[in-house]
């Protein structure tokens, strides 16, 4: 009860801050006395602090309760195909530094050294003590048991039920969070970013896969068994080209970096693109120059990929739909396509509570989102965070 009532005055001050004792005893519907104890608990820890009020008539100005943004660190991690990349946030998810390693050792083993290199190195660099870490929180593409710790199938490793979080545990001495990466992304927009104040929202990820985040009432689904939003993987095209995933004709086979990358240099063997073309942002810049073949590939993709998130519109009536992941660098002939086919295929009262966002992208945001994870521990209420059966 008291971690809960903890949580609830924590997010009171997140939420409303500076706010004062009472008003925050008032919005929660907690005793005075309880806001009282819990606020004297959570300023001793450093995690709020008392602030006057700044315009003040004559009369003693109000102290007002506000979170100390340094009262804690935390240590995001994504875990890449080739490297990792870290980042050392305080308690709003800013990021104060950022480090990444390359996976030369591409074993679990391997990773989890790499990872607990990456959090001796963030400390280091940002002076932080490692009792002032509150924890470390982990982001990887995959099926992810967050409750038990445990990543269950890595797409790109290989790997089938490594419990990451124990392992990690043992060598950073500190609390342990893993999510699957489009969650980690999520949760940092549910708290700190455009999710803030909306009840229902998708986000989708675009770029080396495809992935999806779904809030629903405020809440995070995560399905039966922890794999709800493996958007990349429904079937566009059963007769399609082959996926990572071993099926035909998935999303992510006809709209992923490496398809799309597939499909520009086949073009190129018929001629219709006149040169090699080694990433995105070059497949990007010829479609931008009008080079026909790379027009008609984002063009396509773009459509198909609108469609898709049609579907989505029509199933979820979200109120709000972010998109992001490397797969904004597409360009405006792939966002122009697939902004047209999402008004066509959705149906009309659902595109009119449509708000769409297409999130700038970098790096950063997949380890703040993975600092997020750790972050929702301390602000969210225990018995509103995700249970599993
Ligand atoms: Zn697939």
């Amino acid at each position: 009860m008291r971690a809960i009532n903890r949580s609830v005055i924590l997010n009171s001050i997140k939420a409303n801050g500076p706010i004062a004792r009472a008003e925050v005893a008032r919005s929660s519907g907690l005793s005075p006395a309880t806001v009282t104890a819990i606020t004297a608990e959570l300023i001793e820890e450093g995690f709020v602090y008392e602030k006057a009020a700044g315009d003040s008539s004559g009369g003693r100005p109000p102290i007002l309760l506000a979170i100390n943004p340094l009262g804690g660190y935390v240590v995001g991690i994504k875990l890449m195909e080739d490297h990792a990349i870290g980042a050392l946030t305080d308690l709003e998810a800013n990021i104060l530094q950022r480090h990444q390693m390359p996976l030369i050792d591409r074993s679990a083993e391997g990773a989890i050294q790499v990872m607990a290199d990456l959090v001796k190195m963030l400390l280091g660099l940002g002076a932080v003590p490692r009792k002032k870490l509150i924890g470390v929180g982990v982001g990887l593409a995959g099926i992810v048991d967050s409750n038990q710790g445990v990543l269950r199938q890595s797409p790109y490793f290989g790997w089938l039920d490594i419990p990451i979080r124990d392992l990690l545990q043992a060598h950073v001495k500190a609390p342990v969070f893993i999510d699957n990466d489009v969650n980690t992304f999520t949760l940092a927009e549910r708290w700190f970013g455009s999710g803030q104040g909306v009840k229902d929202f998708l986000t989708v990820t675009i770029g080396r896969g495809v992935g999806l985040g779904i809030v629903t009432n405020g809440q995070f689904y995560r399905g039966a068994g922890g794999g709800a939003g493996e958007f990349g993987h429904i079937v566009v095209d059963a007769d399609g080209p082959l996926c990572d995933c071993g099926k035909r004709g998935c999303l992510e086979a006809f709209v992923s970096d490496p398809a799309l990358l597939a499909q520009a240099n086949e073009a190129k063997s018929k001629t219709f693109i006149p040169q090699t073309v080694n990433d995105l942002e070059e497949l990007a810049r010829l479609s931008q120059q009008g080079e026909p073949g790379a027009v008609a590939i984002l063009h396509r993709a773009g459509s198909i990929f609108g469609q898709s998130i049609a579907n989505l519109v029509n199933i979820f009536n979200p109120g709000r739909l972010l998109i992001s992941g490397e797969g904004v660098r597409n360009g405006p002939v792939f966002f122009n396509a697939m902004r047209t086919a999402i008004q066509e295929f959705t149906m009309p009262g659902q595109y009119n509570d449509l708000e769409l966002r297409i999130e700038p992208w970098g790096d950063d945001i997949w380890a703040r989102g993975a600092a997020s994870l750790v972050l929702q521990q301390l602000f969210e209420s225990p018995v509103l965070q995700d249970v599993k059966p």
